[in-house]
């Protein structure tokens, strides 16, 4: 049995969104800056997708821009609204400790820029609170950035709250809600949102392919300059079957939201009610406030790496921490931040799963993480002190 629990690293595409994109290889393969038929035909596909993503978000057509993905819509939301704050004098941003690397390393670019950045703590609930947020507002804040859910550990972060801060306190809010888009339903005009990044392959879209919303009238920076495509802020040819299987995609994800959540959230809790069993392990991430499909855990005593390859030779195809940390010995910054110390942070699990999964294949996985756990335990010095006493068990 072959089983695909990384969904938070990437989805299998929807049989829709494939659909979707079909034509606009081989039939309506215009540009859609053409004048002629083919290309307004392509026109017409684009600003179609753009009405069905906004749809998704309660948000106005003219406030979605594509990008390449969330990355890009992270860095050009965070540059945007910090280069507006300068401009006023106001230099100092507000985000937390667990952000995904496009936001971290776009602020750290920010720093060496002279821009502040107060990075709020997330040990207590593996979470923050509004309270946090309003606490870190100073007269030159002008931008808060925090994510909508975490990627690596599941937290659903209290953004309702914090938009409404930021909104009474009129400073820009922007959230990367990658992880959260197509499986939480999401209002941006309810929650105050003024900027949010998405990117279609966290929900069966095509990879490639993402959009940044932007509250009408806050300016907005270029990454790329050259032709005047999304209203002159983000040059180059649109990605038309992409951003046609980004909406579709979405458009599925957004009309099916409350059932897959509870389908997934019932193999989620099997998941991590099994999981629990296992000795000197821990949950990683808030365990009310949580993504539907993230289980995310640390096992003292054994090593994340070994732990996924020997799950991978089970049919189980999991992650430890973030892809973009794996291949690295560094244990992720987000368990770090919520007070993991190194060594049970090398031991981590992160098992996501979407409405594609089953739970004949949670049941394969309940089977085979306490083997294999127990296995490389078995085989560990590290585990032996801590089984004689020579080493305290953290956990
Ligand atoms: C995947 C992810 C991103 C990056 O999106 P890409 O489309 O892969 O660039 C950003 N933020 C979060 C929280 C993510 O999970």
């Amino acid at each position: 049995m072959q089983v695909y629990a990384d969904n938070a690293a990437t989805t299998q595409m929807s049989k829709t969104a494939i659909a979707a994109m079909i034509p606009y290889f081989d039939k309506i393969y215009g540009n859609p800056s053409s004048l002629h038929s083919v290309g307004q035909e392509a026109k017409e596909a684009l600003e179609a997708a753009r009405s069905k993503v906004a749809a998704c978000l309660g948000c106005q057509p003219r406030e979605i821009y594509f990008t390449s993905g969330g990355s890009e819509a992270d860095n050009q939301a965070i540059r945007s609204a910090a280069y507006n704050g300068a401009r006023k004098g106001r230099k100092h941003i507000i985000s937390t400790a667990f952000e995904h690397h496009a936001v971290l390393h776009t602020l750290q670019r920010l720093e060496k820029e002279g821009f502040e950045v107060t990075y709020l703590d997330v040990r207590h609930n593996h979470n923050i609170t509004a309270q946090q947020v309003r606490d870190a507002l100073r007269e030159d804040t002008c931008l808060v950035t925090c994510m909508y859910a975490n990627n690596e550990i599941g937290s659903i972060l209290p953004i309702a709250e914090i938009g409404k801060i930021c909104r009474e306190a009129g400073v820009v809010f922007h959230t990367d809600a990658v992880q959260a888009v197509g499986h939480i339903a999401i209002d941006v005009a309810r929650e105050n949102i003024d900027m949010l990044s998405l990117s279609a392959h966290k929900f069966h879209g095509p990879k490639g392919v993402g959009a940044l919303y932007v509250r009408r009238g806050i300016p907005l920076t270029n990454l790329i300059d050259g032709g005047a495509q999304e209203r002159g802020k983000r040059a180059g040819t649109e990605n038309i079957p992409g951003i046609c299987g980004m909406a579709a995609a979405l458009e599925e994800a957004c009309a099916h939201i409350p059932e897959n959540a509870e389908k997934v959230a019932k193999m989620r809790d099997k998941l991590i009610a099994g999981l629990s069993q296992i000795p000197h392990s821990a949950l990683n991430g808030d365990p009310v406030h949580r993504l539907p499909g993230n289980v995310s855990f640390c096992f003292e005593g054994i090593e994340g790496e070994s732990l996924l390859l020997l799950l991978d030779a089970k049919g189980v195809c999991a992650s430890s921490g973030s892809a973009c940390t794996s291949g690295s010995l560094d244990p992720s910054h987000v368990l770090l931040a919520i007070g993991r110390v190194h060594d049970v942070a090398h031991g981590s699990l992160r098992l996501s799963l979407s409405e594609y999964n089953t739970m004949e294949e949670i049941d394969h996985i309940l089977q085979a993480v306490p083997e294999v756990v127990a296995y490389l335990r078995g085989m560990s010095p590290v585990w032996r002190d801590l089984q004689t006493g020579k080493r305290q068990y953290i956990l």
